[in-house]
């Protein structure tokens, strides 16, 4: 398209609309889609407790600013403390990688100000992704994501391959850890729970702050409210985004204190009426769907479903690896990556790669099941026809 920068390269379909987790494009075919925009339509499409929202609240108000009070951004506020089941303080933005800006800010003030000598470093892990912003690329570990066009990149992070690296490479200058409890764009790899639980105790007795990125896994994404949950850890900052709202742009970054003084921080759009009031709808309705018992039953007649693909499909598969909704079937060929994406889609399903072999699933939370059979039929499909 001559108008638009060629920073994304899109596969040529344009879907137009969508119901649950079936799409339509332009030219009229049907896709079920195991991808919801990147795990953003959390309620499928179309959802009419995501319409109802946002009618009922555009047409009252959408936007005032943060020189007042916003009120469903409060409610918000107090359902993710309430949902996390402790005291939290939350900033609104509108995307994955300004929550975690703002984390980066929170860190850098907290080590600025809670120590007697300055601390500013920030570890992360090596096969992480945080962003795309200059302070969320610095903190990315992936090398792929600093190519020297780009330089210099923000100071202050340094990346390891694992846990007991980071701990070991805690110093004087270090005030925070940031990690995804399940990389996302790595490859959908949960970290292991017992180094995971033994990181946040060191911090804690050393003052110091972790911060976890659940900007994909978190919301329900991984079979709970926050991953941190799973992973039997309270931490200090958590960032969200993706399927807060259900689509409408979002981003929330809470943590246990109360960092930012007024004028430290701020978003003209973050937070507004119409992304807050949907988020609550949002979290209402995944609430009932988690405390029902509904989304256990999804989530394990979709695992179910991989790991009958992993068996009868040896010689594409690996494993399976994921929690919850947010789920990868490790490629044996990573050169199977690129045509298993562009094959399900010619044949109507919409899947998603994740690092360099793993074909990736985040499917809409309330999907139903015979969406999900419809979708696992395509895939197999797509799979015999590559095996012939
Ligand atoms: N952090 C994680 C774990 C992500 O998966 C992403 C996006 O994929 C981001 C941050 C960045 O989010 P956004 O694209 O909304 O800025």
């Amino acid at each position: 398209m001559k108008y638009l920068m060629s920073n994304f390269s899109r596969v040529d379909v344009a879907f137009t609309r969508g119901k649950g987790a079936k799409l339509w494009d332009s030219n009229g075919e049907k896709y079920i889609d195991f991808a919801a925009g990147i795990g953003v339509c959390s309620l499928g499409h179309a959802s009419p407790v995501v319409i109802e929202a946002i009618n009922t609240q555009s047409a009252m108000i959408i936007h005032s600013s943060n020189i007042y009070r916003v009120l469903p951004q409060e409610v918000l506020a107090k359902k993710i403390s309430n949902l996390l089941g402790y005291q939290t303080y939350a900033v609104f933005c509108n995307s994955g990688a300004e929550a975690n800006e703002a984390a980066i800010k929170m860190a850098r003030k907290y080590g600025a100000t809670k120590f007697e000598s300055k601390k500013y470093e920030i570890l992360t892990l090596k096969n992480s992704f945080h962003g795309r912003t200059m302070a969320t690329l610095s903190a990315t570990g992936q090398d792929k994501f600093h190519p020297e066009i780009f330089a210099p990149y923000i100071e202050g992070f340094k990346f390891y391959d694992g846990i007991d690296e980071i701990i070991a490479n805690i110093s004087d200058k270090t005030v925070a850890v940031m990690i995804e409890l399940i990389q996302g764009e790595g490859g959908i790899c949960p970290l292991d729970k017992k180094s995971v639980q033994k990181l946040a105790k060191i911090l804690k007795e050393k003052n110091l702050l972790l911060i976890t990125d659940e900007v994909q896994c978190g919301v329900y994404r991984s079979g709970e409210f926050v991953a941190s949950k799973i992973y039997g850890i309270e931490p200090d900052i958590i960032t969200f985004a993706k399927g807060l709202a259900g689509g409408v742009p979002i981003g929330a970054c809470v943590a246990r204190e109360n960092i930012f003084a007024p004028g430290e921080h701020g978003s003209t759009f973050g937070g507004n009426h119409l992304a807050t009031s949907t988020a609550n709808a949002v979290l209402r309705e995944l609430e009932y769907l988690y405390e029902s018992g509904e989304l256990k039953k999804t989530t394990d007649e979709f695992v179910e479903n991989l790991e009958k693909i992993v068996k009868d499909f040896p010689n594409f598969f690996e494993s399976h690896t994921g929690l919850g909704l947010m789920q990868g079937l490790v490629l044996k060929d990573s050169t199977n990556l690129s045509i298993l994406f562009a094959e399900c889609l010619r044949n109507g399903l919409l899947v998603l790669k994740s690092g360099s072999k793993t074909l990736r699933f985040l499917p809409p939370l309330n999907i139903k099941k015979k969406e999900i059979k419809a979708g696992f039929e395509i895939l197999r499909k797509t799979l015999e026809e590559l095996q012939d």
